[in-house]
């Protein structure tokens, strides 16, 4: 029973070959999954799978700092009325990213602040991505979070893990812990209380030891919870166990699972109200 907390399932990358990455992340015994969505697209498919397997899947979705500029207050409609909807179970991944563009730092945080309020009234946990603005993204979520909040590859500095654990925040660790050039990484798994640790692969990126070269996928996280088992002196069944409890846990209340009709309700809403889509379900549908 091994949970991977965050994977991009249906990203283009991995979207692809779906059959084949749920079939291995099986046979490694990977069978609770956070499907992270991204857009209205990947949302879609998301759903879609949710109605094939609600018993191993996990929706979220949230619209990612770098993407600030490209939001559209449409967009944020539609997220709310998603999130209202009881058909997602997080909202996420949201946050700031300074490492790629530090250009429109304030639009990234207005971004985050409205999604922020978004969850807080649908009572949704939050998934948080922060790369190089640890600062920001705690001052905001300290300010606005009123729901449990994950620290999604957590990669920061002890005292902000520290700081994060006293607001009761979720620290989940992915792939980079692996990695023999990571000092950081042993040290905030040593630290981190099995009662607020969760594993995810972040999949297709990020791929731990010995898959470094390759795509990440859900089968892979097993290697990450190994290591954590290993740093923390915990045998690997126990920890799985606590990182499943704390999943579950975060979640509170089951998300439903969509019908093939609500499904194609949405997709036709969609169409109307966004001239684009139409041409997003011709591509879905010729593949
Ligand atoms: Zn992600």
């Amino acid at each position: 029973m091994i949970t991977d907390t965050h994977c991009h399932l249906t990203c283009d990358e991995i979207y692809s070959h779906i059959d084949e990455t749920l079939e291995n992340a099986k046979n490694a015994d990977v069978d609770l999954m956070m499907i992270m969505c991204t857009n209205k697209t990947e949302y879609l498919r998301a759903l879609d799978l949710k109605t094939k397997s609600p018993e191993h899947l996990k929706v979220a979705f949230g619209y990612y700092p770098g993407d600030a500029k490209e939001i559209t207050k449409e967009d944020l409609e539609f997220l709310k009325a998603e999130a209202l909807s009881g058909r997602m179970d997080v909202l996420g991944e949201i946050g700031l990213d300074y490492y790629w563009d530090t250009s429109f730092k304030d639009l990234q945080k207005e971004l985050f602040k409205t999604q922020i309020e978004i969850a807080n009234e649908a009572g949704l946990p939050i998934s948080i991505h922060m790369r190089e603005a640890s600062r920001d993204t705690m001052d905001l979520l300290e300010q606005y979070a009123k729901t449990p909040v994950i620290l999604h590859c957590f990669s920061g500095s002890e005292p902000i893990m520290e700081e994060a654990l006293q607001h009761g925040m979720y620290i989940s660790f992915a792939g980079p812990i692996t990695y023999k050039n990571n000092k950081q990484g042993p040290i905030n798994v040593k630290a981190c209380p099995i009662d607020h640790l969760l594993s995810e692969t972040d999949s297709p990126y990020l791929s731990p030891v010995p898959h470094r070269g390759h795509p990440n996928e859900p089968a892979f996280v097993a290697d990450t919870v190994a290591k954590i088992a290993e740093f923390k002196d915990l045998d690997q069944d126990t920890l799985q166990q606590a990182i499943r409890q704390n999943f579950l846990t975060l979640l509170g209340k089951k998300a439903s699972t969509p019908t093939q009709e609500e499904i194609a309700d949405i997709q036709s809403f969609l169409a109307t109200c966004d001239p684009s889509w139409k041409e997003i379900q011709l591509k879905e549908e010729a593949k």
